[in-house]
């Protein structure tokens, strides 16, 4: 069995059906095995250079549960307390709680009696729709009218996710408090969306949150994704790095194989791609007229929203700095619609202008040269890579001095917002969606693949068995989508769907 990539969607997959008795060989690009789940280290500094939060984290003790020994044997979780400190634009700060009954307590002491009532009857209505929706959606293949089906069992339960709703318009009925509207809000870029367009079911994205846990891994996330390899490869996998596939071979209208960039083939009866599915459909997959409903769906839905990353070498500390901080900007609109380039924007992605600022500063000797140091991890959201013919599809973030100027703007917004660091920064390393394309081959450095955009934009998204026989699609630009959760489900639905050896 081939298994196209070593993010964490595709390693995940490989522990399964390694353990599931496949000979499974890996098959990396990149040096390295991780994907988006990268890491960078100099001067003592280190950074995880991806993911930063792990949320669900009970889906990965499901899975080394499946293959073998404990998560926790094999990396150590720490829950965040608090979870995030939020500054709003009017100056108010927030510090939310890691545990989900402490939350209304600290909305109302922050934002004024009745934020909290506002937010646990917006969050009932969420663990509700997380009854609904886990099972027959997220956990279960994506077949179009069957999944339709299984989801619409009662008219109630359609009524309580409310298909046809936004995640905005559920925020404006349930939340009177404007910042409350911006926390919901920023839900959406977990799935890389505009939550304008995006699906009132992501409200289940802060109630998983709030429920479960925020988590770290201590050593950094990285640790995760090394777990998972280690566990696939204790289970008889072989991860080749420095390995692109080229072609997926097709004989006979069945997967057959991979041919390696110098011509190397490799047969297998069964394909595993966890590499980004645009470019799987594009350029991987001769064209035949079974992939055909997946190009055009793909090309029907908006890709995700992408990032710029700042990594931070700082000299001294910062007093009282919590783990995740985020500092929103006045106008949230603006950041969509330059991000996605809609409304004032139309036609026209660009970098954010005064955009929300997403810090994570680990508090772990792992990530510092010494006690007097921090390593700040910097986010903000940003229009994916499009080179300089395609101005209306993303922003071309090799143009020169781009990159430069914007990571200036970045270090002011900051500083506008209360956290000026600019005079002790040892060095800082500037990460743009073109350099996350370049590492991870992710089209236009999508973060997410496919957005939520739009009702529709779920059962839009690749499938994890395609309509090649043998060939199956895990990782963040398939079913059930991104994140770090919902790919250890692509893996549980793959592996299940290919059966023991
Ligand atoms: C800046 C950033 C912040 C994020 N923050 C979070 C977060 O806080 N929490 C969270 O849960 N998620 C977060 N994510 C998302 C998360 O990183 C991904 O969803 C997750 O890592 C899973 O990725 P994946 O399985 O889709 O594979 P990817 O990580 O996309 O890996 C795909 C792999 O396939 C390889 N590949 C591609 N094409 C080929 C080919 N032809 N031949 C061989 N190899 C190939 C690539 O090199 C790559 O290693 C973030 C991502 C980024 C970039």
């Amino acid at each position: 069995m081939a298994v196209v990539g070593a993010g964490l969607g595709a390693l995940a997959a490989a522990a399964r059906l390694a353990a599931l008795g496949h000979a499974v060989t890996v098959l990396e690009q990149a040096p390295q095995v991780g994907g988006k789940l990268g890491w960078y280290a100099r001067d003592g500094h280190g950074f995880d250079t991806g993911p930063s939060l792990v949320t669900l984290p009970q889906l990965y003790r499901d899975l080394f549960a499946a293959t073998g020994g404990p998560l926790e044997d094999a990396v150590d979780l720490v829950r965040l307390d608090p979870a995030v400190a939020y500054r709003f634009a009017d100056g108010t700060p927030l510090s939310v709680p890691g545990d989900a009954a402490a939350v209304p307590g600290a909305l109302d002491a922050a934002l004024g009696t009745g934020a909290g009532a506002q937010w646990s009857a917006l969050m009932a209505r969420a663990g509700r729709m997380w009854g609904i929706t886990e099972q027959p959606f997220l956990r279960s293949p994506l077949a179009r009218a069957a999944t339709l089906a299984r989801l619409a069992r009662s008219g109630s339960d359609v009524a309580t996710v409310a298909p046809w709703r936004t995640l905005r318009g559920l925020g404006t009925a349930y939340l009177r408090d404007p910042r409350l509207r911006t926390l919901l809000d920023r839900y959406a870029t977990y799935s890389g969306s505009d939550p304008r367009r995006a699906p009132a079911v992501l409200v289940t994205v802060p109630y998983v949150e709030q429920h479960f846990g925020s988590w770290y891994v201590r050593g950094g996330l990285r640790r995760l994704g090394e777990a998972v390899a280690a566990r696939a490869v204790e289970r008889g996998a072989v991860a080749r790095t420095g390995t692109a596939v080229e072609r997926v071979l097709v004989e006979g209208g069945r997967a057959a194989g991979v041919q390696l960039a110098g011509g190397e083939v490799l047969r297998a009866d069964v394909v595993v791609s966890g590499a980004d599915a645009a470019a799987l459909y594009a350029d991987l997959l001769p064209a035949s007229r079974p992939t055909r409903r997946v190009r055009r769906d793909l090309a029907r839905s908006t890709p995700s929203l992408s990032g710029f990353v700042l990594l931070l070498a700082l000299r001294g500390r910062t007093p009282g700095l919590a783990h995740h901080t985020v500092l929103f900007p006045d106008d949230y609109d603006a950041e969509f619609d330059a991000v996605f380039g809609v409304g004032r924007h139309r036609g026209a992605p660009q970098p954010v202008a005064d955009p929300t600022v997403y810090v994570s500063a680990p508090d772990d000797p792992a990530t510092r040269p010494d006690d007097d140091s921090e390593s700040w991890f910097v986010l903000v959201n940003a229009p994916r890579h499009a080179a300089g013919h395609d101005p209306a599809g993303g922003v071309d973030w090799d143009a020169p001095g781009l990159a430069d100027r914007y990571a200036q703007r970045v270090l002011e917004v900051m500083a506008r917002r209360g956290l000026d660091v600019r005079d002790r920064v040892r060095w800082c390393v500037v990460r743009t969606p073109a350099d996350l394309e370049r590492d991870t081959r992710s089209v236009g450095g999508s973060i997410y693949g496919t957005s939520s955009n739009g009702a529709r934009a779920a059962f839009l998204r690749p499938g994890n068995a395609s309509p090649v026989p043998g060939l199956f699609l895990v990782g963040g630009s398939s079913h059930p989508g991104g994140g770090l959760p919902l790919v250890a489900l692509s893996a549980e639905i793959v592996a299940d769907l290919v059966g023991p050896a």
